[in-house]
């Protein structure tokens, strides 16, 4: 549709190479699907490591503690975002907490009181 078409026109920069392009959807980050696969790769291959040492801390606390684990997974964040700083401009390799959220709403934090059970 013409209407839409022009709501959506404005040029934004690609997510993954920075290159200027005109989305046709208003949510559309990527210039070619090239890119957005390139993005989703680097994610996936970054998140399995991730992956590993989170489950260590919810699941094996003894050994994740031992390992100082958490400091591994902060040290490899900040490793990612350096290469995002050089390699890609430092444009985001990750989706935002909110859409990942919007896709998971049964992940949403409730107040406790919504939780807590009554005192018997
Ligand atoms: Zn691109």
């Amino acid at each position: 549709m013409e209407t839409d078409r022009r709501e959506f026109a404005h040029e934004r920069a690609c997510l993954e190479c920075g290159t200027p392009f005109t989305p046709r959807k208003s949510d559309a980050e990527f210039c070619a699907a090239g890119c957005r696969q390139s993005w989703n790769n680097r994610r996936l291959q970054r998140g399995a490591e991730v992956y590993d040492l989170l489950m260590a801390l919810r699941w094996d606390r003894a050994v994740a503690t031992g390992l100082h684990v958490f400091t591994a997974l902060s040290r490899m964040a900040a490793g990612f975002r350096r290469q995002d700083i050089a390699e890609r401009d430092g444009r985001r390799s990750w989706t935002p907490p909110a859409a990942v959220i919007a896709r998971k709403p049964h992940l949403r934090a409730q107040a406790l009181a919504q939780v807590r059970k009554p005192a018997s």
